[in-house]
């Protein structure tokens, strides 16, 4: 490696670990703590085949007991419901109440968005981009689950038309479900 890129390697992963732990310290906000605010963002942001307990628990890179736990605590504020699958009485689905969808006004990291939104748009993209790759890199190593929305993802089959169909399951896809996150993702 090149003298210049490991200087710039070894500024960006300060960087990202300062900026991590400057948004952990920002979600101690509203009466929630980190694991909290993370959870009602993945619920907001979730498909319909990824707001389970499993799923939370994988996207936190958690054990589905710590996951649970947090899922109770946001219950017993309001924030959010679980209901029974009718086609599995073990599954359940997890959804933000209307409180929840209140208190994401709040969500504190809508500062660091805020920041973000004021990047050219190039340069947003790429950054994006990049970090996208940084994540997938980790998440190769740890042998976590990765993430992410139907436009990006090889089980599309999206027709001529216009209409889109999840080539897992079989299911129509509307507009806002896909752009969604998935925890089925596998990237094209
Ligand atoms: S196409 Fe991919 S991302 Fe979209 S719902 Fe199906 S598995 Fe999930």
């Amino acid at each position: 490696m090149a003298v210049l890129n490991e200087m710039h390697s070894g500024r960006i992963a300060e960087l990202l670990d300062r900026i991590g732990r400057a948004t952990h310290c920002l979600q101690f906000a509203d009466g929630l703590n980190p694991a909290q605010w993370e959870t009602l963002r993945y619920l907001a942001r979730a498909n319909r085949y990824s707001r389970t307990p499993t799923a939370l628990a994988e996207y936190l890179g958690t054990t589905k007991g710590t996951a649970s736990q947090t899922l109770r605590s946001l219950e017993a504020k309001g924030y959010i419901r679980r209901e029974k699958r009718s086609a599995d009485r073990r599954s359940v689905a997890l959804d933000l109440t209307e409180s929840g969808h209140a208190v994401m006004e709040q969500d504190p990291m809508a500062r660091l968005e805020d920041a973000a939104a004021d990047l050219p748009d190039d340069l947003g993209g790429a950054l994006a981009d990049s970090l996208t790759g940084l994540l997938r890199g980790l998440k190769t190593a740890c042998g976590g689950r990765e993430f992410g929305v139907c436009a990006q993802c090889g089980h599309l089959d999206s027709s001529g038309d216009g209409t889109a169909r999840c080539g897992l399951n079989g299911d129509t896809l509307a507009r806002e479900d896909r752009a969604r996150i998935c925890v089925e993702f596998h990237a094209a």
